[in-house]
């Protein structure tokens, strides 16, 4: 799975409905595009040599005043795309004008997503922060926290619709006089996380004249809809290239296997470190995600769980350590592609919480930003290509390499044929799933512990699980009260918590002994525990002795409990 050198994509792969002038345009560098020299320096900081072809178009054309429809692929920078030229225009209009307003709206789908642009946003107006605040209120904080906030008027919103407009209903946002941009980022997924209704009430709160950016990964009928709605005489910007980078850039894969099978793949892959670098394990229910992670703590396999279940600040931190690179494997559980294929919701009665307690505005492999992401895996294949496309797009971002392979169960063929159809459709040559070779047969070895820890993983060390991390990341979540103020049902459950049984790590399969490891792997297997001994010590200098590694290998050594009769040490203990 080492992907191959990262592809620089040419000028002629966008194609862009444009005002003559602008057609062919030279590649510029950012400093040439005219902006405030603060911008500039914050955007080198960030280390960006040069405007992706979204924002070597998208920069100049917004900072003209133009209304934008651009269809990019997740990765492509849009949202400095949208968000450096609004700063731009934001930092003109404080040269002439006094009053603090808000003058600028970014509407997201998921909290996640309002997260990552308020961060983007902060980064590059790191050096104009004292004019220009933002304030992002897509998060789970009470309605009433929020106000002060607003009172400062902002000069940017980030929120999801539902939110800002319940802002604007209280009266604690006023849009209506001071607005001069509007931005729908992900529109496409605004329609599917049903905020329809909301977005079009919202729409009645603007002024009669601004200029929008509407941002989305596909132009379905609803994006259509939506920009006869909100855009007048717009530049249209968009990808000729499918919504995947190429073969080049993203190598996608795809290997059959049944249930059992995923797990002692999965096993394989992640302990003989056959997949190595930041990956994205995604499954599609919550209770699969916490059965893998226990499944995989069988091996001492730390990985970290996403799903809608946890606290928004908890979800926000996990992408945010993850992106630090404080662990390796995420399992992801991309549970909205249930609610694509049912019924739509309409928005009405919005809930921040859905029945289950769940967050209906979750949305982990929609639009956000995961750095450096070497490959994702499908354990479960997504339900709709739309799904897959947004899935994959967590890899090989901007112009870094990556690579997708998907497990695929035999009931999963159907979509499978979906996906690659849809795939093949977009016209880009070599952007199909090839065929994983990998000798699968081989395992066969690894099949007695990986069934041994699959059965020590039951749905009650599942719940537990849950339970316990729910726990952990409220009490880690800086607004606990806030959260227990809106969920007051959770605090409840957990004060009458039982105490927690997760399943029992087991010592002994931590490690791979060499013979088990199958003579077709051996030559690029790196066992995790042996990179593991390399390790320093935290605190130390040093890196352990050999000498203590050698005595804690249970099969180089034996241990006697006192009574038992003594025999002297095999000399080469052959294992069993
Ligand atoms: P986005 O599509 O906005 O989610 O951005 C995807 C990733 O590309 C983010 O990690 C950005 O920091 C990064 N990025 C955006 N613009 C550039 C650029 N001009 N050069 C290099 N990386 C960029």
């Amino acid at each position: 799975m080492v992907c191959g050198d990262a592809l620089a994509l040419g000028p002629g792969s966008l194609v862009s409905v444009l005002p003559d002038t602008h057609v062919g345009m030279a590649e510029l560098r950012f400093h040439e595009l005219g902006l405030d020299l603060r911008l500039v320096k914050a955007v080198a900081d960030l280390g960006w040599e040069k405007p992706t072809l979204i924002q070597e178009k998208a920069i100049p054309l917004g900072m003209d005043g133009k209304d934008l429809l651009a269809r990019a692929r997740t990765g492509s920078g849009k949202t400095a795309a949208y968000a450096i030229p609004i700063i731009q225009g934001l930092l003109q209009d404080k040269m002439t004008l006094s009053e603090q307003a808000v003058r600028v709206l970014i509407l997201v789908p998921t909290k996640e997503l309002g997260h990552q642009v308020l961060q983007m946003v902060r980064q590059l107006t790191t050096y104009c922060a004292r004019d220009i605040k933002i304030a992002d209120i897509s998060g789970q904080a009470d309605i009433s926290a929020q106000r002060p906030i607003l009172m400062e008027k902002p000069d940017i919103v980030v929120g999801t619709p539902s939110r800002v407009l319940l802002h604007i209903n209280q009266k604690t946002l006023c849009l209506r006089e001071s607005l001069r941009a509007l931005v729908i980022d992900e529109a496409d997924l605004i329609f599917s996380f049903g905020f329809e209704e909301d977005l079009k009430n919202l729409l009645c709160q603007l002024p009669n004249i601004y200029q929008s950016y509407l941002m989305s990964a596909t132009f379905n009928e609803e994006v259509k809809a939506l920009k006869e709605l909100v855009l007048h005489n717009p530049v249209i910007l968009k990808l000729e290239e499918s919504q995947l980078p190429d073969s080049s850039q993203l190598l996608q894969y795809h290997i059959r296997c049944e249930e059992e099978d995923k797990f002692l793949l999965l096993y394989t892959l992640l302990k003989l470190s056959l997949i190595r670098g930041k990956t994205i394990i995604f499954v599609n229910e919550v209770e699969r995600s916490y059965r893998l992670k226990l499944f995989l703590e069988q091996f001492s396999i730390p990985s970290c769980v996403l799903n809608s279940e946890l606290p928004v600040q908890s979800r926000c931190h996990i992408i945010a350590q993850f992106n630090q690179s404080c662990y390796d494997y995420i399992i992801a559980s991309d549970e909205h592609v249930l609610g694509e294929k049912g019924k739509k919701r309409t928005g009405k009665k919005r809930k921040g919480k859905s029945e289950k307690g769940q967050d209906s505005e979750y949305g982990v492999s929609r639009g956000i930003d995961f750095h450096n992401v070497s490959t994702v895996i499908n354990f479960d294949l997504p339900l709709s290509v739309d799904s897959y496309i947004h899935r994959a797009g967590r890899t090989a971002r901007a112009n870094n390499p990556g690579a997708a392979l998907s497990f695929v169960a035999s009931s999963e063929l159907p979509m499978l044929q979906e996906i690659e159809e849809a795939l093949g459709e977009g016209g880009s040559k070599g952007c199909v799933l090839r065929p994983y070779r990998f000798p699968t047969e081989d395992l066969e070895g690894f099949r007695y512990r990986c069934r041994d820890a699959m059965r020590s993983v039951t749905k009650q060390s599942i719940k537990e699980a849950r339970l316990k991390e729910i726990k952990e990341e409220l009490l880690n979540s800086q607004k606990l009260k806030t959260y227990f103020d809106d969920n007051p049902r959770d605090l409840v459950l957990l004060r009458h918590d039982k105490p927690l049984h997760p399943a029992i790590v087991k010592p002994h399969l931590k490690n791979v002994p060499e013979y088990l490891i199958p003579p077709s792997l051996r030559t690029v297997a790196q066992p995790l525990q042996k990179r593991k001994k390399k390790r320093m010590h935290p605190g130390s200098s040093k890196a352990p002795s050999a000498k203590k590694g050698k005595t804690q290998n249970p099969l180089r050594t034996f241990k006697y409990n006192k009574g038992t009769k003594r025999r002297p040490p095999a000399k080469k203990q052959k294992p069993e």
